[in-house]
């Protein structure tokens, strides 16, 4: 089903679900998306798409489609409103909070489904329109883990090659990613990869679809996966299986992490991952002796109280084997929201400015101040993370709060929790296209746009940096998301400083202030992208081509130039079970939904796909609490209880259930999930902890 109608015109852009950004064309017919057509020539996808890309275009004539601005009128639910009134009564609140309780009492979330000049105009628009320090993002969810590992090991953040090197890897290790389901395309360069006598191997608590491709499926105990890593590594010491030659020139910190595993044997290992020690053994084989190889992994791995730790122990596997920086080896974080790469670079982080600097660094803030056109003392400093600003808004230390591209009340852990936060603010403004779980609880909604309704560029997983082109202008009385807050910025005083006429102009802005840093896109134009289908960063000048495969010339981004191993000690999850809570709980996502599921939801034929959440339980497990399919259980966490049918499957560890997070109320996955953050990354851990399984005696 490509859409009944013939088109005015065929746009070519991205589809806006995952970070695989797949080329696809819509079929624009009287300022309507009236289907879509395959992109053949787009490199990565060549036409292939998920079912997710397939009804994309299903959200724009959606009839909860929000049309107008709206405030809510007490006892009458919400109300539009003209813009007038809408910016106006916006902006005397934020100016009467900030009066009142000074500029860090009035916070912002954002998104990373947003083009890369959103991010940029939102880090900015925080800081300089604002002024407060109070500015996180939904990647706090995602992509933080993975960015606080890349950071620590190269100095800098990305994905090492682009997914053409997959194909001729001897050795591919996937960890904590469920590519089939989440960047289904991508399993097509494993699948070439098998296909030229790859060996897979796949680390998971689940037989997710990947894994029964597999040649190896580690069903690790969540929780577990950096006691497999280091267990591995200490087989590569033994066994020599290292790269003496690269560990010597090209790294540091080698003998402090072999140090850190000296005692992990494989009994140890067995009784802590749960999985058997022949296979842990037969993995570190795999790896230590293959001469090219790939490791990827995503939020199975990073959705951790010990994120970042799980990053890092995979990384030294990488260096302790000098595979990276070759072709057909290299390691790669996969984003999972759809600019969950380029979204992470230009300064919507608390704790970063533009080029992924660093906002406690008087040399980065010296020289963003200066692109801003603003005092450098006037620069905010490094401010809470997402989940903090709900622990601050539940303790009365912020009173005020702008979201756009952000659902907590879905998405950020301990449900019951958050939306007593936000029932304490004073003020609530939310940009957001559908009334979201969270939208509902706003003074203001400002009726935003989609993807296909401005311009913009986004980068890809890969680092690709591709244009999203506008299909269709805004319907009805909406508004461009960058329109409303060049808007904000210019009625709270900030002269021309938001004075863009096109998209383009914010990104030859965005080039300027990422010159130099980490993530430097100072070389690519409009042109270039559209010319090349993608330009890969870093790109420092005009006449450079871009970075497919990063550390080729052995040039870390370390302040002493090499790659750094991170000593690991395996650390427990943050809650365990026990008798009261006897039983694993651990989330995740299936193919047909995204995200917090604010427009996935309302697509038809996504939901008839998987139409409400389901508890996936073994059969073993279910038999101990006499559960039989599509029961109606509930399940209680020390936060929140929520009740889902069972779904009784054989891919699923003895010891573990699983519920996806899509959905809210009381379907929310994320009542029952626990708030401890990791302490270098701040994300939280999504993917462990203790439940009890009570069956109610329904259907
Ligand atoms: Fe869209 Fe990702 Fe599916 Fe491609 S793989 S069609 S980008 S959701």
């Amino acid at each position: 089903f490509h859409g009944a109608h013939e088109p005015d015109k065929l746009v070519k852009t991205h589809c806006c679900y995952c970070g695989m950004q797949c080329g696809i064309q819509l079929k624009v017919k009287d300022n309507k998306i009236a289907g879509f057509e395959p992109w053949m020539e787009f490199p990565f996808n060549e036409g292939r798409l998920c079912p997710k890309g397939i009804q994309r275009y299903m959200q724009n004539n959606h009839p909860d489609r929000l049309m107008d601005p709206l405030q809510r009128v007490e006892g009458k639910g919400f109300e539009p409103v003209s813009w007038e009134h809408a910016m106006s009564t916006t902006v005397s609140e934020i100016k009467r909070i900030q009066n009142t309780y000074g500029n860090d009492a009035f916070a912002m979330l954002s998104g990373v489904s947003l083009t890369n000049e959103k991010s940029y105009m939102i880090g900015k628009f925080a800081r300089v329109a604002l002024k407060t320090a109070n500015l996180d993002y939904n990647g706090r969810l995602c992509m933080v883990s993975a960015g606080g590992g890349n950071k620590k090991a190269f100095g800098l953040d990305r994905t090492s090659n682009s997914w053409a090197d997959l194909k001729h890897a001897e050795v591919i290790l996937v960890a904590g990613a469920n590519i089939s389901e989440t960047f289904p395309t991508l399993t097509h360069y494993i699948w070439q990869a098998r296909d030229n006598g790859a060996k897979l191997i796949v680390v998971d608590p689940r037989v997710i679809p990947l894994a029964r491709t597999a040649d190896l499926h580690l069903a690790v105990r969540p929780g577990g996966d950096s006691a497999l890593f280091g267990a591995m590594l200490k087989i590569l010491v033994d066994n020599d299986w290292l790269d003496h030659d690269f560990i010597k020139n090209h790294t540091s910190g080698f003998q402090e992490t072999i140090e850190a595993v000296k005692d992990y044997d494989l009994e140890w290992a067995e009784e802590t991952t749960g999985i058997p020690k022949e296979q842990i053994m037969e993995a570190a084989t795999l790896w230590g002796k293959a001469k090219t190889s790939f490791l990827l992994h995503a939020r199975g791995i990073e959705h951790h109280s010990k994120g970042v730790d799980n990053v890092l122990s995979c990384i030294n596997l990488v260096l302790a084997t000098g595979r990276i920086g070759k072709p057909y080896c290299g390691y790669g974080t996969i984003t999972g929201q759809g600019n969950g790469q380029g979204g992470r670079e230009h300064g919507h982080k608390c704790d970063q400015l533009p080029g992924n600097r660093d906002i406690t660094n008087p040399e980065h803030r010296k020289y963003i101040a200066g692109v801003w056109g603003i005092d450098e003392k006037d620069m905010p400093g490094k401010g809470l993370t997402a989940y903090e600003q709900i622990e601050a808004i539940h303790r009365g230390d912020i009173k005020g709060m702008i979201s756009i591209c952000f659902n907590p009340l879905v998405s950020l852990p301990n449900n019951n929790f958050v939306r007593e936060a936000l029932e304490k603010l004073e003020f609530y403004i939310c940009i957001d296209t559908f009334l979201s779980e969270t939208a509902r609880h706003a003074d203001i909604i400002m009726a935003g746009s989609l993807h296909e309704e401005e311009e913009g560029t986004v980068t890809t997983a890969e680092g690709r940096v591709v244009k999203i082109n506008e299909a269709i202008t805004p319907p009805g009385n909406t508004r461009r998301d960058g329109q409303i807050l060049m808007e904000l910025a210019a009625r709270l005083g900030t002269g021309d400083k938001f004075s863009y006429n096109t998209s383009e102009d914010i990104f030859n802005e965005l080039r300027v202030a990422s010159k130099g840093g980490t993530a430097d896109y100072y070389g690519i134009t409009y042109k270039k992208v559209v010319d090349n289908m993608g330009v890969f960063w870093p790109c420092p000048s005009e006449d450079h081509p871009g970075t497919p495969r990063l550390w080729e010339d052995r040039k870390f981004k370390t302040p002493d130039g090499k790659a750094h191993f991170n000593p690991v000690t395996y650390k427990p999850a943050a809650e365990r079970t026990d008798k009261e809570f006897p039983v694993v709980l651990t989330t995740g996502r299936v193919v047909s939904q995204y995200l917090s599921g604010t427009s996935t939801r309302r697509i038809g034929k996504l939901v008839d796909q998987y139409p409400e959440p389901l508890l996936e339980i073994h059969p073993k497990l279910a038999y101990q609490y006499d559960i039989k399919d599509r029961d109606l259980i509930k399940v209680k966490t020390r936060r929140g209880e929520a009740s889902f049918p069972a779904q009784l499957v054989e891919t699923i560890r003895e010891d573990t259930v699983f519920i996806p997070y899509h959905w809210g109320g009381k379907q929310s996955a994320n009542q029952l999930t626990i708030g401890t953050l990791d302490p270098v990354s701040k994300i939280p851990e999504f993917k462990v902890c203790a439940c009890q399984l009570i069956p109610t005696g329904e259907k």
